[in-house]
């Protein structure tokens, strides 16, 4: 505290000479003050984030921003050689992040997860629930078997409440504290996926429903709740959809800015959501699909 207030006293002096005036002197102490106003709201210094599915892809891309917006970062998913060697780049880019083997729809992995972030920290202040599954590149809903939908259900929609649900404990504790769920444009409009993500564009838009009432329970305990809603990214996962003529019909033709996004689109998307600045956002279901068309 005492270091701050010296280096903004240095750098208000350093800018006199160039406001001259004692009131010009004044408005650049003010700027500066803003200045590090808007650092700190921005800054995720201090904070601790768990993600899931979170070695690769968009889950990669948001646990390498958080860190690299100052939060120490707990990884995780499916394989350990994966969880290895994701949190091997982390460190190597000089970040800190820990990491567990978690399979989201496995209780035993998410306790696990849970307990990780709590032994090394006491509690966490970040939860994305990032997780999906789409078994056999999906097709369409009629052609759905009970296997298929119990599958994406139990992925896609459960294991993100009962993860939220069991890190409550632990977030509430923090006084504040962000919950991102990541959604798909197709939650929005299933249209888009008819052909090839019938189940899994279901499961999506229950996600949207699940972060507006999530965030009703969980305002008044300081717990904000928002979600993100990715068009076609890509990614391992979207890597089928983006080769698809179909999808690239869309893209071209309905899509503003004609093209598919990347990761670290959506992970801006995620720190911001996890930071001070959208302090006074919850329960949005935020769509970053190019400008693709998106009401329910
Ligand atoms: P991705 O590149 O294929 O990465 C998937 C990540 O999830 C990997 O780290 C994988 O690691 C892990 N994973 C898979 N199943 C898991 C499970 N059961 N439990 C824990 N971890 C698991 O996928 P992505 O495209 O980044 O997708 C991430 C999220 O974005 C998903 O929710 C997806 O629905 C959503 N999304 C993607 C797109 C797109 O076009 N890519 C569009 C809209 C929404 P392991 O193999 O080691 O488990």
């Amino acid at each position: 505290m005492l270091l701050k207030s010296t280096m903004l006293l240095k750098t208000h002096r350093a800018l006199a000479p160039f406001y001259g005036t004692s009131s010009a002197f004044q408005n650049a102490k003010q700027l500066s003050t803003y200045a590090e106003i808007a650092r700190q709201r921005r800054s995720l210094q201090g904070r601790v984030a768990v993600l899931t599915a979170s070695t690769d892809g968009i889950g990669f891309a948001m646990a390498q921003r958080l860190a690299l917006d100052g939060a120490h970062v707990v990884i995780s998913s499916r394989t350990q050689e994966n969880v290895d060697a994701a949190l091997d780049k982390l460190k190597s880019q000089g970040f800190s992040a820990s990491g567990i083997v978690c399979h989201a729809g496995v209780k035993e992995d998410r306790d696990k997860l849970i307990a990780k972030a709590v032994d090394e920290f006491g509690g966490f202040d970040i939860l994305v629930s990032n997780v999906a599954v789409n078994p056999g590149g999906g097709g369409r809903l009629m052609t759905c078997n009970e296997d298929v939908w119990d599958k994406i259900f139990s992925i896609n929609l459960k294991s993100s409440f009962f993860l939220a649900k069991e890190a409550l404990p632990y977030m509430e504790k923090k006084g504040k504290a962000s919950i991102i769920f990541t959604s798909s444009i197709v939650g929005f409009v299933p249209n888009y996926a008819v052909e090839f993500l019938g189940a899994y564009a279901i499961s999506k838009a229950a996600l949207l429903a699940l972060s507006k009432l999530m965030a009703m329970e969980l305002g008044p305990k300081g717990i904000r709740v928002n979600c993100i809603a990715p068009g076609l990214i890509e990614t391992r996962f979207g890597a089928a959809a983006v080769k698809d003529e179909r999808a690239q019909k869309i893209i071209k033709g309905l899509c503003p800015l004609e093209r598919t996004g990347t990761s670290e689109e959506m992970a801006g998307l995620a720190s911001f959501l996890a930071s001070d600045d959208s302090s006074y956002i919850t329960g949005a279901n935020i769509v970053a699909a190019g400008g693709l068309h998106s009401s329910l």
